[in-house]
């Protein structure tokens, strides 16, 4: 595995020679968002990306991303998490618009109360990747509040609730924020003395890893409430030399960071898949948290695995990695108090 991960990435550094430090904003700027020329710089068929889906999400794509995945290979799985597809037109009709009934769990515009102790702030729309499974495609953004005055009602929510001791801040993703911004809200936060911990939701670190700046890495080791960081990387291609620099300048800092993935056809339903990114997680000291059950959103039913296979693949991977190189296998379902775990049925 670590083979192929070493030869994947040289052929890809001598493929697409990036400059060494372009600043995140840039590098948000100057992503891919044409689905024909991902397809060209990766030296394949146009007509293997989907116009029409591409319309409904449209496609972006951080060249520091696209230097990760292998030019001439149609299946990459970096790749699959990111072009639109002919295959997103055809998901089921059971499959929803909102599968996690979101909109019925807003206490807020922006702001979702849902589990004990926990709530969570969607902080921005914005995403610096657009990974065609997202169960939140199609969330609406557009009613998000944009800017501390906007976030005022949510913040005034979690003050006077003493039970909301760990506050998420999710999205879209929240290091889109720009560094002002992100410190004017962890700071209103940090100053409600029955918040302990707050928690980024975050891909920023894995696709463009210079976001994680010295100042965004001093702002979060400066917190008084506790920070914890989860990222979301579901294939170990993603955890490249930068990646794995930027994850440690936190953990080094002393903000622990998890990762969360989502089980996906074609792109980690394998046990050896699985294995090498939980043992890449682990070799850099980033726990695996949840590995999650596709959300059954519009456009992403070519992504699903079934439960069995799932559990197949769990146990797999057991029997090959450290117990806590393991992470929770689990679903979200609506109404529910807490994510799901999904385990084998008791026989009978
Ligand atoms: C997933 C989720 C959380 C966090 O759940 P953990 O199991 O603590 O990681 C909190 N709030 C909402 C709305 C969520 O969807
Ligand atoms: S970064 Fe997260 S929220 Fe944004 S598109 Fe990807 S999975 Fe969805």
């Amino acid at each position: 595995m670590d083979e192929i991960l070493t030869s994947e990435a040289d052929s890809v550094r001598a493929h697409c020679s990036l400059e060494p430090e372009v600043r995140w904003q840039e590098a948000m700027r100057r992503a891919i968002r044409d689905p024909g020329e991902l397809c060209r710089k990766l030296d394949l068929p146009e007509s293997l990306a989907d116009g029409r889906s591409a319309q409904d999400f449209t496609v972006f794509v951080p060249l520091e991303f696209l230097a990760r995945m292998r030019p001439g290979d149609p299946d990459d799985p970096l790749l699959r998490q990111v072009l639109s597809v002919e295959a997103e037109n055809d998901t089921p009709d059971t499959y929803s618009l909102d599968p996690l009934a979101e909109q019925n769990a807003s206490v807020l515009p922006g702001l979702l109360h849902k589990y004990h102790g926990r709530a969570l702030l969607v902080t921005s729309g914005a995403c610096a990747v657009h990974c065609r499974y997202c169960f939140r495609r199609h969330f609406p953004y557009q009613t998000v509040p944009k800017g501390l005055q906007a976030w005022q009602e949510a913040l005034d929510h979690i003050a006077a609730d003493p039970t909301i001791s760990e506050v998420l801040l999710s999205g879209g993703d929240p290091l889109t924020l720009v560094d002002p911004l992100l410190q004017s809200l962890l700071g209103a936060l940090d100053r409600i003395p029955h918040v302990r911990r707050l928690r980024i939701h975050t891909r920023l670190p894995i696709v463009i890893p210079q976001r994680v700046t010295e100042a965004l890495r001093d702002m979060l080791a400066a917190t008084r409430a506790t920070s914890w960081v989860v990222v979301h990387c579901n294939h170990a291609a993603e955890l490249d030399g930068p990646t794995l620099g930027a994850l440690a300048r936190l953990i080094d800092a002393g903000v622990p960071v998890l990762n969360q993935a989502v089980l996906l056809r074609g792109v980690n339903d394998s046990v050896a898949a699985l294995e090498a990114l939980s043992l890449r997680l682990v070799d850099h000291r980033i726990q695996p948290y949840y590995l999650h059950q596709l959300d059954r959103v519009q456009g992403a039913g070519h992504f699903e695995v079934d439960e069995a296979t799932g559990l197949q693949l769990m146990a797999g991977l057991r029997q090959r990695v450290p117990g806590y190189a393991v992470p929770q296998y689990v679903r979200e379902q609506p109404g529910e108090r807490s994510k799901t775990p999904i385990e084998p049925r008791p026989m009978p």
